[in-house]
């Protein structure tokens, strides 16, 4: 997983990406913010993410929203950051586990689940919380015969309250986002 930045520690960060999915924010810079970011990680650091797994991207995927949301802005914006024309749309199942956290297979299906075999895919998502829906879609990719699979998430959520990221932020210093600094492999590459 290549976290573009970190969010939710502070206010910027959660208005932009709880924000991003408002439909007032069509009318705002959250979206062309969202886009750019993505936008630029991958134009810069495609061959980090490719030559991590040792092969080209060459599909693509959106984490859905499990809520229902059939305007979700993510897969538009996404469309537009310069990946592979082969895409996989992932549909979550009726029965979600009560427990949002359990990485599953079977929490999403694709519609063509044959465009995966062999194949590179990468899922795009907005947000890295606990991880359990990009590593569910991870496992049904596999098992459709992806030859490796790799998320890139604009951000990973990071809360003074919970002990597995309290401790990343009490330790690093706040840096400003610099899209030089690579989603793979942390330092600056580009
Ligand atoms: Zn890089």
């Amino acid at each position: 997983m290549a976290p573009v930045a970190y969010a939710g520690h502070n206010a910027q960060s959660r208005r932009l990406l709880y924000g991003y999915k408002d439909p007032l924010a069509a009318r705002d810079d959250r979206r062309a913010t969202v886009l750019l970011m993505l936008f630029v990680a991958v134009g810069l650091h495609r061959r980090c993410l490719e030559s991590a797994v040792g092969r080209p991207v060459d599909a693509w995927t959106v984490v859905p929203s499990t809520r229902g949301r059939a305007d979700h802005p993510l897969p538009a914006l996404a469309s537009r950051i310069g990946l592979p024309h082969r895409r996989l749309i992932a549909t979550p199942a009726a029965d979600q586990p009560s427990d949002p956290r359990l990485v599953t297979h079977g929490r999403f299906s694709f519609d063509r689940p044959e465009d995966a075999a062999g194949r590179h895919v990468l899922i795009v998502d907005d947000t890295w919380t606990t991880g359990a829906r990009l590593q569910s879609m991870a496992l049904s990719l596999r098992a459709s015969g992806a030859a490796a699979v790799t998320g890139l998430v604009l951000a990973r959520w990071l809360s003074a309250e919970w002990p597995a990221t309290a401790g990343y932020l009490h330790d690093t210093p706040h840096r400003d986002f610099d899209p030089r600094i690579c989603p793979v492999s942390g330092v600056r590459c580009a």
